[in-house]
């Protein structure tokens, strides 16, 4: 099957460069692996996104999931495993399909970052969670501890207190929060507690977590924390698979490199979102998709005169 343009990623930046391809004349379609949503689904309260006070992740990636499948069909639950470029398009590869694009726009944002300890794995739905949207309703009235120091860690961890968590306990492996000081701030006012110059190196139980193995940084000396649920937040990592093996070019940190029209060093591929780097928002990702669905009338032959197109 020929399609148009593939973009391959149905979080905001994916939605938004299919609404806008749309009205700009091309024929879209959206794969995503999952259900759709992306990273934003795992906020419980966005309170940033210009014309909504307060919204949840939920909420909102459902808006924006319809108001997308008005102008593109998406491809749910289907990975694209592959990208293979022709002389003058691309083919692309699912775990259920081949198809043939004209271009592409790479949407596939970030992953959660693991720790790699013994454990982590194994018990990954026994108590190990890297979502306290998903998950922190199965540890009300339980001790819970929150690995990280960033936003994400104190936003999970406001979160959990909120919900019922008899007591939740973040840890950190320096000596000072990464997060902003006003979740530093709520969380301690909540009653958060803070376990500093820690490091889990072990998750210890069989059917379910059962407690955690930590190094103090400061004594060098190892102590096992009883625990109910641990929730892993230490960042994420760009989803740049699709892109290494296309040689497209990736920074430091492997999220790609585009110009100002969100293009790649490859004529015909864009991407937009999160895994482009720099602000990871949503209100940016959905920026770059509007612009890199406007970029792509260059290689798709749409009379349209997008006058900042570089
Ligand atoms: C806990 C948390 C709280 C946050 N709170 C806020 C907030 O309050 N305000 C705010 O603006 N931002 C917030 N963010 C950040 C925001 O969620 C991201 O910036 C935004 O979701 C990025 O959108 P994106 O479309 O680039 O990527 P994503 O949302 O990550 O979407 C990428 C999509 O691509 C899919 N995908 C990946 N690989 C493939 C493949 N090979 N084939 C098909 N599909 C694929 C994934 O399944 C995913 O659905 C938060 C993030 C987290 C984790």
């Amino acid at each position: 099957m020929t399609i148009e343009l593939a973009i391959i990623g149905g979080g905001p930046a994916g939605y938004s460069a299919a609404i806008y391809a749309k009205r700009a004349g091309i024929k879209p379609i959206i794969f995503e692996k999952n259900g759709g949503g992306g990273m934003a689904l795992f906020s419980p309260n966005i309170e940033n996104y210009a014309g909504f006070e307060s919204i949840s992740g939920l909420d909102l990636m459902e808006k924006m999931r319809l108001h997308a499948n008005k102008y593109s069909e998406i491809k749910t639950y289907e990975s694209v495993t592959k990208i293979i470029k022709n002389k003058s398009d691309f083919k692309i590869e699912t775990n259920k399909n081949k198809y043939i694009a004209k271009a592409v726009i790479i949407c596939t944002g970030t992953e959660y970052k693991k720790l790699n300890v013994k454990g982590e794995t194994e018990l990954q739905g026994k108590g190990v969670s890297y979502c306290a949207t998903c998950d922190g309703f199965f540890f009300k009235n339980k001790k819970v501890g929150v690995v990280g120091g960033g936003n994400s860690a104190l936003i999970e961890a406001i979160y959990l207190k909120q919900i019922g968590c008899k007591e939740v306990i973040i840890i950190h492996r320096r000596d000072q929060l990464r997060a902003e000081k006003a979740y530093e701030d709520e969380a301690k006012s909540k009653k958060v507690k803070f376990l500093l110059n820690k490091e889990v190196t072990k998750i210890n139980g069989l059917d379910k977590i059962e407690s955690i193995t930590l190094f103090d940084n400061i004594k060098s000396e190892k102590t096992d924390l009883s625990i109910d649920g641990l929730f892993i937040s230490i960042g994420e990592s760009p989803q740049n698979n699709l892109a290494k093996e296309l040689d497209i070019k990736l920074d430091q940190k492997g999220y790609i490199i585009v110009d100002r029209s969100q293009r790649t060093n490859i004529k015909g591929i864009y991407a937009a979102g999160d895994i482009t780097g720099g602000l990871r928002q949503i209100i940016t990702a959905c920026s770059e998709g509007a612009i890199a669905a406007l970029s792509t009338t260059e290689v798709l032959g749409k009379k349209y005169p997008y006058w900042y197109l570089l």
